[in-house]
């Protein structure tokens, strides 16, 4: 497997360890979001193609499931040095077609290799448990097992990291895969599986499957699949949720989200606004841990001029240069659901203190939008509600910290939400009283790393066991319990 030929840039789908023309004739073009250049054309296939990778899929499990569980983790090893040996490369197809700057794109790559690292770890995360003695000359084993063939459906903003959340330690514990990667950033997947079969991978092991919501319904219909892990929109992510679970399968889909980010009055004032820009900011506010609302306690005069004052610097462009912080949102059509956005909230009374439709128009190419901020917003606007997802930021006013907190509880997200101050009480109150799964003290992105679960709660996530950690090994295994007596 080690001559797989390299992937053209009008794509295919990656089936039983061989490029394969999807049997769909529809293909969607996968534009720059900086410069509008087709660099991709992406098929948009059906059910067939999913049939042909989930049975392709399914006949793998057969051997890879009874695949020592060292030799499985030894080609994580290789995958790990191969995916740092193009790390760059990884980078800058990322920008490609994702948008977002080198070095978030670096970082994410990143990110990923660290999911690797994780699952390279699967021989001693696989083990079970066992007690001697539960009644007399009675012992008691726990063994885990791989589930079979897994669905995997991911979003646009995280190209690599998302997708390395879920096949890499998925495979490491004796699953096979199938992988529906976003029809607007799918040159990576065709990467990432290009490098894992130089790894070593076995034919079917890890498939690709590219298109649209037809892969989908067809991944979380088929009776052949044992799970699926979702990471998407908060609507999709539930649809996807209660149709699999409804045709019994185990699901995890991590949705959508409005991160709050509380501004004491003895906070840092510069460090915060550091903090909130380069999170509201990076990736043009396309992270599902972006800042996009900040509560701020008390006058907070200066830290909104300066937060303004810092927004007006930020410079604008392709991520490709090395000082651009703010870069195109993914498509034409997401930012003119933004500007919808934007009239929203001035209608509803909210300040537009700094309106990023200004540098929209000076931008000749490309779909920017400026550093937009709004101002005494309240928690029943719009713009307060919802997950906005590009360089918006919302600023609301509160008394004191019960009134912030009382803001996050009522957001109907809760991925994450950070504070910034040196109070300890402020931090333990808000440690114990903030209602969402990640957490930051005066930091202004608290994703975790893959040794922990990636762990947001109400709407911003569906399901029991989170992507990574110890919650991803026990997504992705099942456990058989064996009684045995030794005096028969
Ligand atoms: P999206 O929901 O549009 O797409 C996600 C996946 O679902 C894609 O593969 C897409 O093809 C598929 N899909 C889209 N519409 C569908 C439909 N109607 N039926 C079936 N499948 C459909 O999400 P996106 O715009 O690609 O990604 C951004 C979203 O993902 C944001 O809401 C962001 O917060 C969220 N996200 C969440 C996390 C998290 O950890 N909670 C991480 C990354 C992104």
């Amino acid at each position: 497997m080690e001559g797989i030929k390299k992937q053209t840039n009008a794509l295919n789908n990656f089936i039983n360890g061989e490029w394969v023309e999807s049997r769909g004739k529809n293909t969607l073009d996968v534009p720059n979001p900086a410069t509008g250049e087709i660099v991709a054309t992406v098929p948009v296939s059906g059910r067939a193609d999913v049939d042909q990778a989930v049975k392709a899929a399914q006949e793998a499990f057969v051997t890879w499931k009874n695949t020592p569980v060292p030799k499985r983790a030894r080609i994580l090893f290789k995958y790990h040095t191969l995916l740092s040996d193009h790390h760059v490369e990884l980078a800058k197809l990322i920008v490609q077609e994702n948008g977002k700057a080198f070095k978030e794109a670096y970082g994410e790559v990143q990110r990923g290799i660290e999911c690797v690292e994780f699952a390279s770890g699967a021989p001693t995360l696989m083990m079970g448990e066992t007690l001697s003695g539960i009644a007399e000359e009675i012992d008691s084993e726990m063994f885990r097992y791989p589930l079979g063939v897994i669905g995997g459906i991911t979003p646009f903003n995280f190209p690599m990291m998302v997708p390395l959340w879920m096949f890499p330690l998925a495979i490491a514990c004796g699953n096979t895969f199938v992988l529906k990667p976003s029809e607007r950033t799918p040159m990576l997947a065709n990467k990432l599986a290009e490098l894992f079969t130089q790894a070593g991978a076995p034919r079917g092991v890890l498939n690709v499957v590219h298109g649209a919501h037809d892969v989908v319904n067809g991944l979380i219909d088929h009776e052949d699949i044992k799970a699926i892990s979702f990471v998407g929109s908060q609507p999709v992510a539930k649809y996807v949720y209660e149709r699999a679970a409804a045709n019994g399968k185990r699901v995890q889909a991590l949705a959508g989200a409005k991160n709050h980010h509380i501004v004491m009055p003895d906070a840092d004032v510069e460090k915060a606004v550091e903090h909130i820009v380069a999170s509201a900011y990076g990736s043009a506010g396309q992270r599902c841990m972006a800042c996009s609302a900040v509560v701020v306690i008390g006058d907070g005069e200066r830290f909104v001029n300066e937060l303004k004052a810092r927004a007006d610097e930020l410079l604008i462009g392709n991520g490709l240069d090395d000082e651009v912080l703010l870069t195109p949102i993914i498509r034409d059509s997401h930012r003119a659901k933004v500007l919808d956005y934007i009239v929203k909230g001035v209608e509803e009374g909210a300040s537009l203190i700094r309106d990023g439709r200004k540098e929209m128009t000076e931008m000749k190419e490309g779909n920017f939008l400026g550093p937009t901020i709004f101002d005494h917003v309240t928690p029943d606007m719009t713009i307060a509600k919802d997950e906005i997802f590009a360089p918006v930021l919302s600023l609301l006013r509160a008394v004191d910290l019960d009134q912030g907190l009382e803001y996050i509880r009522k957001s109907r997200y809760g991925n994450g939400a950070t504070i910034y101050t040196k109070d300890a009480k402020a931090i333990r109150q808000f440690r114990e009283e903030a209602d969402a799964g990640m957490l930051g003290v005066n930091v202004g992105v608290p994703a975790t790393m893959a040794f922990f679960p990636f762990s947001g709660w109400k709407d911003s996530f569906y399901g029991d066991l989170h992507v990574n950690g110890k919650d991803g090994v026990n997504f992705f295994t099942r456990k058989k319990m064996i009684t045995s007596r030794y005096d028969f």
